[in-house]
């Protein structure tokens, strides 16, 4: 592995993981872990032989439940007596919430001969002790995927985490997973940064109205936020319990009803054959969402008989009809307590992975009027995960300045911006900004002057005054790459400056539009 560190962003949910990097190509890549996986299940399995994380840990739910734990992430921090629907694995310790888990003894030979007398050890592990092992093992996945050893990480977690400060407790259980720096920012910031990033430069210069919709695996979030030239203030943020897993408890029923009516066998208390109708009918939910009619089918489902059933799409929105009314009613509410009406709502961004249901996402853009820009282009599990790239990359390039190390303690997000305008002194003396306060960068201005045949002179200021020289001096340039000695000035001539403005240096390109003749000047500042 190569003595480089880096930075990657997570996207930490209740039912998946992703992870994120800007460290491999120019662009936000999704890291797939060794099993190919870009949506890493929040689930471990301890095994005989084995302790397995991801997809390889859900695969274990059926054959070794009572070891195979999901959704610690969402306890961390809490109170016993603070967690609503326990999962029945769960003990209190000193008031905390622990696993029991079953630990046996490796396999060896001289254990295997008396395998009938091996007893399993019962361990308690906390949701946090879970997390660190957790993550140690996406880190290491990270590692391999880019090369490089990772020293930070950006981690998006919910407004809500981050109003009761539970996220004090969540940074500490990573910086226990090996990352050296940590920064939670809010999953509604993430989803900005990473549509802002895609976006063009016109869309990030402003002010903007953005409402994010996320239809998570268990619960639908309305947050609407106001972008400021880059910074982003949440306005006002709802939520509903209605997540994938209503979804999938709608298909389980009309699966199990079909079942019942067919065989006559009720499967109400079986717990077994539950979670294997459970995981079909998430299978079959997802194979909706692109296909007009879909089967789902269950090897021995009870009695030893096997379950195969189809379901068509028109079916399923009916059923889901009722869901989707309530999300909607969320949006409804989010943006009544944000004293911003419907009409001033610039752009709609859609996440969450349940919001891949067609319908779902029809029925929001239904919500806005025509002229309302609705955004789903980014896979919907992922963009939150891009989004904390972005900033990962930001915080790793400046973590030496205490203005970045601040950010670590804050949850707030924070794009490199021009603290002063930029412009040029005219034939007057008076100051003329081409690139104002408050622009995020890098940024790019054009602007054309004529072609008279003499050097062309440039004093860049940088300020707020409308008298050139009472403003910062950045730079004087000179070009004379376009004046042709003995030759007069050729009327309506033009040369096109172009300005590309980054945190470090100012780039400028002159061109003369008519031969195309072009020249560059770089400028520290
Ligand atoms: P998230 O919490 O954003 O990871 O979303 C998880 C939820 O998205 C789970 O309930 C998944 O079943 C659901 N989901 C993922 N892909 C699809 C899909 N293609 N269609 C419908 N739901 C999906």
């Amino acid at each position: 592995m190569s003595k480089e560190t880096c930075w990657i962003g997570i996207s930490l949910g209740r039912d998946n993981a992703a992870l994120s990097t800007t460290s491999v190509t120019d662009n936000v890549d999704i890291i797939a872990n060794e099993d190919g996986d870009r949506l890493i299940p929040v689930c471990v399995s301890f095994g005989q032989q084995d302790f397995l994380i991801g997809t390889q840990a859900k695969n274990q739910l059926v054959f070794n439940s009572q070891n195979t734990i999901q959704q610690f992430i969402d306890i961390i921090g809490k109170n016993y007596d603070d967690i609503e629907n326990r999962d029945a694995k769960l003990d209190e310790k000193d008031g905390k919430p622990v696993y029991n888990i079953e630990i046996y003894p490796p396999f060896n030979e001289e254990n295997e001969e008396e395998e009938e007398e091996i007893e399993p050890e019962i361990k308690q592990f906390s949701p946090e002790e879970l997390t660190i092992r957790y993550l140690e093992s996406l880190k290491k996945s990270a590692e391999n995927f880019i090369g490089k050893e990772i020293e930070g990480c950006v981690v998006s977690v919910p407004i809500t985490k981050i109003q009761n400060n539970e996220c004090n407790v969540l940074k500490d259980v990573i910086q226990k997973a090996g990352f050296k720096y940590v920064q939670t920012i809010s999953e509604p910031a993430a989803a900005v940064l990473a549509y802002l990033n895609k976006n063009s430069e016109e869309d990030i210069l402003c002010d903007k109205n953005i409402l994010i919709a996320d239809l998570g695996g268990k619960s639908f979030k309305s947050c609407l936020v106001k972008n400021s030239y880059g910074i982003i203030t949440v306005l006002s943020q709802e939520e509903c319990p209605v997540g994938g897993k209503d979804f999938d408890d709608i298909l389980v029923n009309y699966f199990k009803n079909e079942f019942k009516k067919k065989n006559h066998i009720d499967i109400d208390d079986n717990k077994r054959a539950l979670t294997k109708l459970r995981l079909a009918s998430e299978k079959t939910k997802r194979t909706l969402s692109r296909s007009a009619t879909t089967s789902c089918s269950v090897d021995s489902l009870a009695e030893g008989i096997d379950m195969h059933s189809t379901i068509n799409k028109m079916r399923f929105d009916m059923l889901s009809n009722k869901l989707i009314n309530q999300c909607l009613e969320t949006i409804e509410d989010t943006v009544e307590n944000s004293n911003v009406l419907f009409e001033e709502i610039d752009e709609v961004i859609i996440i969450g992975g349940a919001s891949r249901m067609p319908k779902f996402q029809s029925k929001v853009e239904s919500l806005f009027e025509e002229y309302t820009k609705i955004k789903n282009d980014i896979e919907p599990d992922e963009a939150i995960a891009m989004g904390c790239a972005i900033q990962a990359k930001l915080l790793s390039e400046n973590i030496n300045k205490p203005e970045y190390k601040k950010l670590l303690e804050d949850n707030e997000i924070k794009l490199p911006h021009l603290t002063q305008s930029l412009g040029i002194e005219d034939n007057n003396g008076d100051f003329i900004p081409i690139i104002p306060k408050n622009t995020v960068l890098p940024a790019t201005r054009f602007f054309e002057v004529d072609n008279t045949n003499t050097p062309l002179y440039f004093a860049f200021y940088q300020g707020d005054s409308e008298i050139a020289n009472e403003n910062k001096l950045v730079s004087q340039v000179m070009i004379d790459d376009f004046v042709i000695e003995g030759s007069e000035p050729k009327e309506g001539e033009k040369i096109n400056i172009r300005l590309n403005l980054s945190p470090e240096n100012l780039v400028i390109n002159a061109q003369n539009k008519t031969t195309k003749q072009s020249t560059k000047i770089t400028i520290k500042i």
